[in-house]
C-alpha cells in the first residue's frame, strides 16, 4: 500500500516520457493511444499554484474521478469515457509503484475539443455577479428576482468557455461561438452530454448530502469511431462547486467543500493572487479534510479503505 500522507508536488518517471504538465496533473505517454494521467497534490487558488501541496489530494481526485467514470455510463447509456484502468502500465518499475498507486489512471489519448463545457444549476460566482449587473447569465436573460445561490428555475444552463493556454484566462463564449470552434455537430453533442452529466450527478449527489452547484467537463474526439468522449477529471472538487446540503441557505454565498479555507486565508493575509505562497499546516489539514469528506459522501467509501485497493 502506498503511504497515504506523502505529499507529491512533482513527478517524474524513468520509463515513460512526460508530454505535459498541467496545474495539477502530469501526463505521460504509455503508447500512441494511451496516456498515464498522474494527479499530483498541487493545489491552485486564484490561478496560482501554492508552494506546498495537500496530502492525498491527487489520490482523492483520481479515485473520485474513477468512481464517476464507472458510475456515469450506467446512468447515461450513450456516454463514452477515456477511462481505461487504475492499474499501472507494465513498463513502470516496481520501485516507482508506491508514489503512483491510486493517483494515476491510464486513459485513451484523444484529440481534446478546445472548449470547457460548463453547466450551472445554481446561481453563484461570476454568474451571480453578471446577473446582479444586467439580469443575464452568460448574456442570456434569466427570470428576475433570483437570490444568490438559488437554483435556476430551468434546472441547468450550459455556459461554455474557451480552454485557454497555460497562464491565460478562459473566456466565456456563446453557444454559437462554441459551435464555430468545434463545429455544430460536435457542439450539440457536447452540450447534450454535459447537461445529462450534470443533472445525473446533481441528483446522485443530492441523495448523499452534497449540492453540485456547477461543474466543468472536457471532451475529446475518438477519430476512429467519430465519437465524443468524456475526458480529463470529472466531478471533483477541483472541477465543480460542491456545497454541503445541510448548510445550504439561499440569499448568501455558500461554504464550499474545496478551497474555501485556502481562499479565505489568502484573502485575510492579503496573499490573493501572489506567487510563492506556502500554506500553513492548519490550512493544509482543513483542506485535506474537506476533500476527504466530499469523497466519502459521494462514493460511500471510507477513505482508508479506498486507498488500500
Ligand atoms: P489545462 O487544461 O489548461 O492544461 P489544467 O491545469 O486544468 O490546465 P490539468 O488538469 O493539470 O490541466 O491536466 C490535464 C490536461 O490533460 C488538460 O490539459 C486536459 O485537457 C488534458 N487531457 C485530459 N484528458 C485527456 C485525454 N484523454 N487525452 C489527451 N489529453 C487529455
Ligand atoms: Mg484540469
Amino acid at each position: 500500500m502506498a503511504e497515504p500522507d506523502t505529499v507529491v508536488t512533482k513527478t517524474s518517471l524513468e520509463a515513460l516520457p512526460k508530454i505535459a504538465e498541467g496545474k495539477v496533473r502530469d501526463l505521460y505517454e504509455v503508447d500512441s493511444k494511451t496516456l498515464l494521467f498522474v494527479a499530483s497534490d498541487r493545489i491552485s487558488a486564484y490561478d496560482v499554484i501554492m508552494d506546498n501541496g495537500v496530502p492525498s489530494k491527487g489520490k482523492l481526485l483520481t479515485l473520485l474521478s474513477a468512481h464517476w467514470f464507472k458510475l456515469l455510463p450506467t446512468l447515461i447509456p450513450d456516454l463514452r469515457t477515456h477511462f481505461l484502468t487504475l492499474s499501472l502500465p507494465s513498463s513502470i518499475r516496481e520501485s516507482e509503484h508506491a508514489k503512483l498507486q491510486n493517483r494515476s489512471m491510464q486513459v485513451r489519448r484523444l484529440k481534446i475539443f478546445p472548449i470547457e463545457a460548463i453547466v450551472r444549476g445554481y446561481i453563484t460566482g461570476s454568474a451571480w455577479k453578471e446577473y446582479q449587473r444586467s439580469g443575464t447569465v452568460h448574456k442570456m436573460p434569466i427570470v428576475a428576482g433570483l437570490k444568490e445561490s438559488e437554483a435556476f428555475p430551468q434546472g441547468a444552463i450550459y455556459t461554455p468557455s474557451t480552454k485557454a493556454e497555460a497562464g491565460q484566462n478562459d473566456e466565456n463564449i456563446s453557444i454559437a461561438e462554441a459551435a464555430k470552434i468545434v463545429g455544430p455537430k460536435y457542439a450539440q453533442k457536447i452540450e447534450d452530454l454535459a447537461i445529462k452529466l450534470y443533472t445525473s450527478a446533481r441528483d446522485y449527489a443530492a441523495e448523499r448530502g452534497i449540492i453540485i452547484a456547477d461543474s466543468k467537463f472536457e471532451f475529446g474526439l475518438d477519430e476512429e469511431s467519430d465519437e465524443v468522449v468524456l475526458v480529463d477529471e470529472v466531478l471533483t472538487p477541483d472541477s465543480s462547486r460542491f456545497w454541503p446540503a445541510d448548510k445550504y441557505q439561499i440569499g448568501r454565498e455558500q461554504m464550499s467543500y474545496d478551497k474555501q479555507y485556502l481562499r479565505d486565508w489568502l484573502t485575510s493575509e492579503g496573499l490573493k493572487g501572489k506567487q510563492g505562497v506556502k500554506m500553513p499546516e492548519e490550512v493544509v489539514n482543513k483542506t485535506a479534510e474537506k476533500y476527504r469528506e466530499a469523497f466519502e459522501k459521494l462514493t460511500g467509501q471510507k477513505w482508508v479503505d479506498a486507498v488500500k485497493i
